[in-house]
This record gives structure tokens, sequence and C-alpha cells, in this order.
């Protein structure tokens, strides 16, 4: 399988890794969004966050969580956003799952969500369609 995380995982490809454990990487997206913009990626290789089990899933998040601060601290940032882009219509790019750590800085003036009117009764509609149906 010609996957870039996994080479990345296997030391074929370089990256600047800033944390390794026996289960997770953590290093530096080549393109930033801002500085610091760091990826969670999993050594065992899956397509999607979807693919993963909730221990899998629970796993990652739990290094997203630990790590997260750690680097908004070293880096001297304010706060952060998470990204998970899951699916080419959500932006995926590398099928390898990985979570997005983004440091964001005061008046750093990014803007990572439009958000849309309020329309009532499009909320009322999206709410017919999902109430009952989440567990
Ligand atoms: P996405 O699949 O859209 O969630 O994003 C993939 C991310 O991987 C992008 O932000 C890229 O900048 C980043 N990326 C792609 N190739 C590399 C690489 N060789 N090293 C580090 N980051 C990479
Ligand atoms: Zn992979």
């Amino acid at each position: 399988m010609d996957c870039l995380f996994c080479k990345i995982v296997e030391k074929k490809m370089a990256a600047q890794v800033i944390y390794e454990d026996d289960n997770y990487l953590v290093f530096l997206d080549i393109n930033p969004t801002t500085k610091g913009h760091s990826l969670v990626v999993p050594k065992k290789h899956a397509d999607n966050f979807t693919e993963f089990n909730n221990k899998e899933a629970m796993g990652l998040a739990g290094v997203v969580h630990r790590v997260a601060p750690q680097i908004v601290q070293a880096i001297g940032a304010d706060g952060y956003n998470l990204g998970l882009n899951n699916g080419v219509a959500a932006g995926q790019i590398i099928d390898h799952v990985h979570w997005h750590i983004i440091p964001r800085y005061e008046n750093d003036k990014l803007r990572l969500w439009d958000r849309s009117e309020y329309e009532s009764e499009i909320l009322d509609q999206t709410f017919d369609t999902l109430k009952g149906k989440i567990n």
C-alpha cells in the first residue's frame, strides 16, 4: 500500500517528529495553517476515523488531549483548534487517520469555519431528521 504517513511511520520518509511512542507519532504539518500546526498519527494504518473502533478512537483522542496543551505552551500560543478531516467531502487528502492540532494566537484573524444565518425552518427540519436516531 502506498501510504505517505505509513512511510513516515516506517521512517522511509522524513518528518519533523515532535513526539513518538509505541502507537503514535506527532509531527509538524509541512503546510502549517499556523505556527506549530501538528498532526497526531496512529502508527497502525486505518483509512479514516470511522474505521476505528471506539477504543482506537479514544486512544487517539487521549494523545491529542495530552499533547495539544504542551504544543501550545512550548510554542507560545494562546489556544488551539482541533480538526479531523474525514472523507473526501470533508477535505481529507491523506487516507491515513490523523488529527490536526492548530495552535491559535490572539488576533491571528484565522477563520476556520464559516457560519450560516439562523434559519429556524431549516433547523427544525434538521432536528426532525436527526432526533431519535443518535445513540
Ligand atoms: P488532510 O488529509 O486534509 O486532513 O490533511 C493532510 C495534511 O497532511 C495536510 O495539512 C498536509 O499539509 C499534511 N502533509 C502532507 N504531506 C506531509 C508530509 N510529508 N509531512 C507532514 N505533513 C504532510
Ligand atoms: Zn498509512
